[in-house]
Parts: C-alpha cells; structure tokens; sequence
C-alpha cells in the first residue's frame, strides 16, 4: 500500500486498471498536460482525497474518452470520414494487444459481466460461435429473444437468413465466426445505446484480434459504425472495402434489414460476392441468397 493515498483510492484505481487489463490496455502514460497533478504540496494531496458522500467511479466502467482512445488506436484505414477525435495530449498513447490473448481468456475476463445496464435483462451472455481461426468473421448487433435464450448468436429469424448467405458462399456456420458488438440482449430488442456499445466493444475488439481473420463483415449500422468510428449512415459506405486493423473490412445490410426489405437482397448477396472474391471462394452457379 502507498500510504501517499487513500486506501479507497488505490482501490478505485486498481479496479479501473484491472477494467482497462481486460480490455487490453496495458500501457499507461502520464498526461503530459498533468505533471502538475504530482502530490507534492498538501494542496495536491487534498484534491486526491475521496469523500464518502461521493459517488465512486463505477466498479468496472470506463470513461467514454477512454473507450473511444482504445477504439480509435485500432486506426481503422478508412476512405469515410470518422467522428472527431479531441485533440491535446491522451492519457493513453498506445493500446497492447496482449500477447497470448485467447477466447478462452477473453471469456473468462468477461465473466458474469454486470459491466453496463444491459446485464439487467438478459438471460444468457452470447458471446460470440464458430471457428476460432475463421478467415471470415460477422459482427452484428446485439442479441435477440431466440439468441437470449440459446446463448448463441443469430439463431432466430434473421440468423436463419444469415445461414442461408453463409451456405450460398459455399460455407457452413462453423467456418466463419459470428458474434455481436454488445453481448446481452438490449430490452425490447432496442439499438444499444452508445455507454453500452463503448464498454462492451473492446471484447470485440481483443475477439477480432484473437481471431484475425482476413476479412470482416459488418451486419448493419451498429457494427459498421461502432468498428469505424462513423457517424455516417451505411448507406454511404455500403459493399465498399475499408480497412480495420490491417484487415479488410465490408459492411452491408443486417439479415433483419432485409426481412423486412427482401429487394435489398440483391445488393448484400453483390457484397457477399466481393467477400467471396477475396476469400477464393467460387461462386456457384444459380446460389444466391
Ligand atoms: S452487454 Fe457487454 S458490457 Fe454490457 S453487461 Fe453484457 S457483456 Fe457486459
């Protein structure tokens, strides 16, 4: 213990290392805008006191400022616009993967997560299914009911749809790997809103790494934008290759889009078509989706 601090500070700040361990932060610089913060004068010492009646910082979440950092260290290469990043000096300057990452590992830092509010509603964690060296990886939304209850992802309606693109590629569920950018079921199947999105994501992220397939497939907005850091609609940017960590990535419509929008069909089987093309798949003649 460092008696420089109070007890109840060194613990909020050891669990907020341990949240930012396990979304793979491991190196932290000082703010250079900061060095004054040093505790040498009993000044300094005072503001670093915590006061019962203030609220803690939460257990396990992170600021959006820091999600966004990690996010945006992932330096998509990208031919949109991406959403302005605040200038000055960042706490964080560079995000680790970490070494010996796994699944296995992400899972278990997971955990029973209570991290954001949608833990409150769900029934089952879906974290993620497939192959876990999948050249091909779709990210979708969130879970649904079905999802919830099966603890798997895309096993409703629109994942039976998704099966049937998977298979008109000439695959099967288990070559690819499918999971979701939020892993517990919004309430009434809503979009999950943007604390939910930033404290959840990085699991994605560290899943995407571990996985490093060579191409991503984004299913719908949420994903799109959340992996691009866009504000744009994905109408714009629709079927076009980006980039994400030094690997491809395509977004088109969620499965769920085209139920309800079955001419759009047309459109994500062109896109599936260019994933095809870089994966060296053959388009067979008269599949399509
Ligand atoms: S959505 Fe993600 S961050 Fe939120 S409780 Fe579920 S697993 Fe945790």
């Amino acid at each position: 213990m460092d008696e420089r601090f109070p007890a109840a500070l060194q613990q909020m700040l050891s669990d907020r290392l341990s949240f930012y361990e396990d979304i793979g932060i491991r190196l932290f610089y000082r703010d250079r805008a900061a060095t004054s913060l040093a505790p040498s004068t009993a000044a300094n010492r005072a503001s670093l006191q915590v006061h019962p009646e203030e609220t803690p910082l939460p257990k396990t979440t992170p600021t959006a400022a820091v999600q966004k950092a990690a996010l945006m260290a992932a330096s998509p290469l990208r031919k949109i616009d991406i959403l302005p990043m605040p200038s000055g000096p960042s706490l964080f300057e560079s995000v680790e993967k970490i070494a010996d990452d796994s699944l296995l590992k992400i899972r278990t830092d997971l955990g029973e997560c209570t991290r954001c509010k949608l833990h409150k509603g769900r029934h089952t964690i879906v974290f993620g299914d497939g192959n876990p060296k999948a050249q091909l990886v779709f990210v979708g939304e969130g879970p649904g009911h079905d999802e919830d209850i099966q603890g798997l992802p895309f096993v409703g309606r629109a994942g039976k749809l998704l099966t049937q693109m998977i298979e008109a590629m000439g695959l099967q569920r288990k070559d690819v790997y499918i999971c979701n950018v939020v892993k517990c079921r919004p309430p009434e199947n809503r979009t999950p809103e943007e604390d939910e999105v930033s404290t959840c994501s990085p699991f994605l992220l560290r899943q995407i790494d571990v996985i490093a397939p060579k191409v991503i497939v984004c299913l719908g907005a949420v994903a799109a934008k959340t992996l691009l850091q866009t504000n744009r609609g994905i109408s714009q940017f629709r079927g076009e290759w980006l980039e994400f960590r030094g690997r491809k990535l395509l977004a088109t419509y969620h499965p769920a889009y085209l139920l309800r929008n079955p001419n759009a069909k047309g459109e994500v089987w062109k896109d599936l078509q260019k994933v095809m093309a870089v994966l060296g798949l053959q388009v067979k003649k008269g599949k399509s989706a």
